[in-house]
């Protein structure tokens, strides 16, 4: 859910922020919790644990908006903020064009949180350090931010080392795949050690606090793998143009093809989505989706130039423009298909999921 905006970045929350709210309030307004607020009424314990919880949503928040600002300094879009269980994401739309950027980037999040666990320990020393009750919260969040450091530079994808490690390996072996391929590896060992740490440290010492450790390496493991397949296509794609990947120009209907025709055709090429032209002028796209609008009878007596998106509205990309720019250009098109054009701005083919995963098949033969 949407909370509002900073420096017009969009902030998202998930619900289990609800629940790390929650915790968070309740551990640290218990009288035997680390503020050892024992003998302390009610009412104040609570304004402690929520102030908490308030200050450290702030902290998690002021680390990522410390990514975004940055990455926006350096050109590239921040589409918004999402806090959830283990900290936060900034979304960008694009990547950091070289090592140091993409290190800076990354790196800066814990840096911030290092600074801010030591402004937390200066303003718990400003008010009596750990002998008052808002002394003891201030140490207790400068704790907190600093373990947050540790833990977001531990050298594993999804995590900021991980990025801070890929960029440190493109900078100094000048290879960004062998990067990629380093920092999976490191990520992957790193997961696998806190697993079988945590399952020896529960099951051999009874030590269940050790779950939490195979807990968070087998997150790292998932979350790794996905942003490794995400990472091979990008490499894949990479040095390649958006009308390589294209369906061929012969993937095409006429405009006085009924919808029913439409359907067949599609279905026969396997694809979703098909240019429509009159003679040699592109005049749309007709996606399936749009046939599926229709009924069953209506499908017959139907011009697919009825039904299609009309060409003024259709997202285009130019031939020579890079594959991982197309792909970033339909994802946030929201639609199936993207016009591939020509440098007279002829429209070449249709450049779509499906153009891109029958080029991927091809290229990894
Ligand atoms: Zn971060």
């Amino acid at each position: 859910m949407k909370v509002g905006s900073l420096f017009g970045i969009a902030i998202t929350v998930n619900v289990s922020w609800i629940f790390i709210f929650a915790l968070v309030t309740w551990g640290l307004a218990n009288p035997m919790g680390p503020l050892h607020l024992e003998g302390v009424g009610t009412a104040e314990r609570i304004a402690l644990g929520l102030s908490a919880a308030l200050l450290f949503f702030a902290s998690v928040l002021v680390h990522e908006l410390a990514h975004s600002l940055l990455a926006r300094r350096r050109g590239i879009a921040v589409k918004g903020i999402t806090l959830f269980i283990f900290g936060g994401v900034s979304q960008f739309d694009g990547e950091a064009q070289d090592a140091p950027g993409e290190a800076w980037i990354s790196g800066i999040g814990p840096l911030t949180s290092l600074l801010l666990g030591g402004l937390f320990y200066g303003a718990s020393l400003a008010v009596g350090g750990s002998a008052t009750h808002t002394g003891a919260m201030f140490a207790y969040l400068g704790i907190a931010n600093v373990l947050l450091a540790i833990f977001n530079i531990l050298p594993a994808y999804p995590l900021d080392g991980g990025r801070v490690m890929h960029a440190l390996v493109w900078k100094f072996s000048g290879n960004k795949a062998l990067a990629t391929r380093v920092t999976v590896l490191v990520g992957r060992v790193l997961a696998a050690l806190m697993i079988g740490y945590g399952v020896v440290e529960s099951l051999a010492f009874g030590n269940f606090g050790g779950l939490w450790l195979t807990f968070v390496g087998w997150f790292l493991l998932q979350a790794g793998s996905s942003e490794q397949s995400g990472l091979a296509v990008k490499e894949a794609l990479q040095d390649h143009r958006a009308g390589e990947l294209a369906a061929p120009p012969e993937f095409r209907l006429a405009a006085d093809a009924s919808a029913a025709r439409a359907r067949g055709a599609m279905r026969a090429m396997g694809v979703r989505a098909l240019p429509v032209f009159v003679g040699e002028h592109f005049v749309g796209i007709v996606t399936s989706a749009e046939l599926n609008a229709l009924s069953e009878d209506d499908l017959a007596g139907t011009y697919v130039t009825a039904v299609m998106t009309r060409e003024p509205d259709v997202p285009r990309i130019a031939a020579a423009a890079p594959a991982n720019d197309a792909v970033a250009t339909l994802a946030s098109s929201g639609g199936d298909a993207l016009a591939v054009t020509g440098d007279g701005g002829d429209v070449l083919g249709l450049f779509t999921r499906e153009s891109v995963v029958r080029w991927l098949a091809g290229a990894l033969k």
